[in-house]
């Protein structure tokens, strides 16, 4: 069986919806408590996972391929082959705050505590611009830690910006883009070359498909 480990959240419909193009049946993968969807068919696996655990699961061969944003590939910093960028789960990685900060000098920023749920991206961002900030990790709700004074700035997705507006922050800088990838162990590309092949050649015609139809 080929095992793909698919992200949940924001990603896992468009994903499903995704291989159901491609014929394979996926029903139960909407309820949250499976996690796992055979489609002995296709002899195909889902695992459904925390994107975060997606390119873990695919670099240490637990799953084949999946699919996941570039955002946790990027955060989780794994040795897989990334074949194809899908168009969906477009977002950007910023650094947001209160207004104050908004034209402030970075190295004015230099000392301030940072939350986020992504500290190994974060922790690049600043020492490359020489600011030794305090990182902080949570795992849910970033926005929150600027209003309770855990945190000054913030580093978190934004996609259409609404959640920064509500919560009275501004972004400040963009850090990266990111949408959802396909990704493939490096092993299982070389021992199960036809097959990933095959599945590659399928995802992209369903991009090529949707360009040609506009
Ligand atoms: P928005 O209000 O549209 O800017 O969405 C921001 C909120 O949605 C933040 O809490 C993000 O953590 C989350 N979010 C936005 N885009 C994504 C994405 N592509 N993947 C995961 N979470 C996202």
């Amino acid at each position: 069986m080929m095992k793909i480990a698919l992200a949940k959240g924001r990603l896992l419909d468009p994903s499903i919806k995704l291989f159901e193009s491609l014929g394979y049946d996926l029903r139960g993968a909407r309820d949250s408590r499976k996690l796992v969807i055979d489609d002995a068919a296709h002899g195909a696996r889902f695992l459904i996972a925390k994107p975060m655990d997606v390119p873990i699961y695919v670099e240490y061969g637990a799953a084949d391929a999946g699919i996941v944003g570039q955002d946790a590939l990027r955060e989780g910093s794994v040795n897989v082959y990334e074949p194809l960028v899908l168009d969906y789960g477009h977002c950007r990685l910023v650094v947001a705050g209160k207004p104050e900060y908004q034209n402030a000098e970075w190295r004015l920023l230099a000392g301030l505590r940072v939350a986020t749920k992504y500290p190994r991206v974060t922790r690049q961002y600043f020492t490359a611009r020489g600011l030794s900030s305090e990182i902080i990790e949570v795992y849910g709700s970033v926005e929150l830690a600027p209003m309770v004074g855990l945190a000054d700035l913030i580093v978190d997705v934004v996609d259409t910006g609404r959640t920064l507006r509500e919560n009275g922050l501004v972004e400040l800088d963009e850090i990266f883009k990111s949408q959802a990838a396909f990704i493939v162990n490096r092993a299982a590309h070389t021992l199960r070359v036809d097959e990933i092949r095959g599945l590659i050649e399928k995802i992209d015609g369903t991009r090529t498909n949707a360009d040609e139809r506009g």
